[in-house]
């Protein structure tokens, strides 16, 4: 129903448009309300107001803290029009019904981002004006609300249209527009006072270390520990490996020579599975490639078709050994040449798998004697061996330089584990225990993985790692693309490929990989056929479409949120039932053509949570951000 504009509430921090907006209410003889400093500029502008006080008969007390939370003000702006009960309680206390809401809020924001102190923040939360919109908001049956002089224009076209009324479609509009307000409004404030009470939790840490000096201010200082051969190219030279002065580093190198992107790899390499150890109780390892893992896996036993398909049937397989077995084999392709981090005391069956794999090096916390005699025979006694120190006391501090310039950042110390995943946003709630730990598994590999990074994973293995892109689709895809190799790995034909013998292992692997992409020129067919004894019949785009569709219950974890639902709509194809992501993306933005400019910090991305919804996913929010450079 059309609602005539008979009473407005005025009330803005910003006072931009109010000239228009005031001489078009009062031409429309519409009866103005308004708090202090807005009813002062109406006046300015020859406009007729009534005070808020004055209509409460309650002066604006507290120095403004309350000035419109008033049952005679909140009464009009919810009592539901055409309800017997409500009119006569409204006659009774003599409160006019309030057709038209303006309000728009102190600026929170922008007194954080003027580097505002604590009390001058505090005071720039606004609890009356979020109060009132909401309650208009909610009673958009009779109320319009404006939250922004960006809509002031509209609205006045609205009421010219509809002969001085406002119609449900464009109360509705706007009442939209203004919960997006207030829910991102709510959510800078939530994030501002978490950022206050870590400051107040890091504050107490460092002054119970007895720090005297702001870290800004430390001189530091590098003890060059190990001289490499080269940095990332030969021709960056000199290159080493430093400590901080009076430091020492995490591991020692017990066989080979590591060059400086092995350093790299084995660090980062060793932290994710000294932690996916840890969250999970089991062996876990990881499979680097130029500083982002290719694969990464628990040690939960693998059946009898992974043993097939994974080449490993005649293998002892003990839960460490399976723990490699599976990181190997997420993408062994990208694996050919990895360096390997192992949680635990690796054993004679994971050296025997190492053997027959092209690896470069490994990072473990102890080696039984058989099995490092093993290792340190591999590549001609080249293979590198480093043995981690797991009870290393991290720095809590990273320093690193780039084009002269040096950076310094907490170390992200923040632990994944279950908690991480409580927040369920979709209407799916539960995430099975086996689900939970791939999730864990996804968000602590991703952790470790250059960003933009997205990584999926099933089994207690990851089967798709999206590493370094500069969207997020694209690490969907790029990820996706390999879950889909990894599975097609297991169609009867790709099984049932006839090597010749004497094909080597990692031929193999290319082999099959190229038979599942299919898309070779003569040429390029001509030499792949040498692998096979006959001439294998094509995959075809049915048959693997059709196999892909037997994927399911996979899980995906996004170092950062999902800006649009386009990530979701692919995942859904590669079986993904579970999805983990920080939250916090403005991703509604077509669900309402009015709402555009109070979206522009919405927070709760409704379209990637519909997305879920649609296609019976179950995704929490896990409020961190994993960026890793
Ligand atoms: P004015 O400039 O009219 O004095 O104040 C307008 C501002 O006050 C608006 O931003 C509005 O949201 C805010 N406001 C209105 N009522 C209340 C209240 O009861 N408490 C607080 N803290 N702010 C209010």
């Amino acid at each position: 129903p059309s609602v005539e504009v008979k009473t407005a509430l005025v009330s803005v921090f910003d006072k931009a448009g109010l000239e228009d907006l005031g001489k078009f209410l009062a031409s429309k003889g519409v009866h103005i309300l308004s708090t202090g400093g807005t009813a002062a500029k109406l006046r300015d502008l020859g406009c007729t107001v009534q005070d808020v006080a004055d209509y409460t008969g309650s002066p604006e007390i507290l120095d403004g803290r309350v000035k419109t939370l008033h049952p005679k003000v909140h009464g009009g702006l919810l009592a539901a029009r055409g309800n017997a009960g409500h009119e006569a309680e409204m006659e009774k206390h003599s409160i006019r019904k309030i057709d038209l809401v303006v309000v728009n809020l102190y600026p929170f924001q922008e007194a954080v981002a003027k580097g505002g102190d604590f009390a001058t923040c505090i005071e720039n939360i606004d609890i009356g004006g979020p109060a009132m919109i909401r309650a208009s908001a909610k009673n958009n049956a009779a109320v319009t609300i404006l939250t922004s002089p960006g809509q002031y224009g509209k609205f006045m076209q609205e009421v010219s249209d509809n002969a001085g009324c406002t119609t449900f479609a464009f109360r509705k509009n706007m009442a939209a527009a203004a919960y997006a307000l207030t829910s991102s409004y709510d959510s800078a404030v939530s994030a501002w006072m978490a950022g206050e009470a870590a400051r107040l939790r890091n504050f107490r840490d460092e002054r119970s270390k007895d720090v005297t000096e702001p870290p800004a201010k430390k001189t530091i200082t590098f003890d060059l520990q190990m001289p490499l051969k080269y940095g990332c190219n030969p021709h960056q030279l000199p290159a080493g490996l430093c400590a901080v002065a009076g430091g020492k580093l995490p591991f020692e190198v017990v066989n080979g020579t590591p060059g400086y992107i092995n350093l790299l790899d084995a660090i980062n390499a060793w932290q994710l599975v000294h932690e996916l150890a840890q969250a999970t109780g089991l062996p876990a390892a990881a499979s680097f490639k130029h500083v982002s893992p290719a694969g990464a896996a628990i040690g939960l036993p693998l059946s009898d078709e992974e043993k097939i398909v994974y080449e490993v049937k005649d293998k002892e397989l003990t839960d460490v050994a399976a723990a490699y077995v599976r990181a190997r084999n997420a993408d062994p392709m990208c694996s050919f040449g990895d360096f390997v981090a192992i949680s635990h005391e690796v054993d004679v069956a994971t050296a025997m798998i190492l053997k027959i794999e092209v690896s470069d090096g490994i990072i473990a916390p102890s080696f039984r004697p058989e099995a490092l005699e093993t290792l340190k025979a591999k590549k001609g006694g080249k293979f590198i061996v480093l043995k981690a120190d797991a009870g290393f006391k991290y720095s809590d501090l990273e320093y690193r330089m780039v084009g002269g310039v040096g950076f310094m950042q907490k170390r992200n110390d923040a632990i994944f584990d279950a908690s991480k995943l409580s927040e369920v946003v979709t209407s799916s709630k539960t995430i099975p225990d086996k689900a939970q730990k791939d999730l864990i598994l996804a968000s602590i590999a991703i952790k470790y993985t250059q960003s933009n990074s997205v990584g999926y994973s099933k089994n207690g293995m990851m089967v798709g790692v999206g590493a370094g892109q500069q969207s997020r689709v694209d690490c969907v895809k790029l990820a996706g693309r390999k879950v889909a190799t990894w599975w097609l790995r297991f169609h009867p034909k790709v099984k049932g490929l006839p090597f010749k013998d004497g094909v080597k292992r990692q031929d193999r692997v290319n082999a099959r990989v190229r038979y599942i992409e299919g898309d070779m020129e003569e040429a390029e067919r001509g030499e792949w056929l040498k692998n096979f004894d006959a001439p294998p019949e094509p995959l075809s785009a049915e048959e693997k479409s059709s196999f892909l569709k037997g994927l399911d219950d996979v899980a995906i974890s996004s170092d950062a949120f999902f800006p649009f639902r386009d990530s979701i709509d692919h995942a859904t194809r590669l079986g993904v039932k579970f999805v983990a992501q920080p939250g916090g993306s403005v991703a509604d933005k077509e669900a309402c053509a009015f709402c555009l400019d109070a979206l522009k910090n919405v927070t709760t991305p409704l379209q990637v949570i519909d997305a879920c919804n649609t296609y019976g996913m179950t995704m929490a929010f896990t409020q961190l951000r994993l960026f890793h450079h």
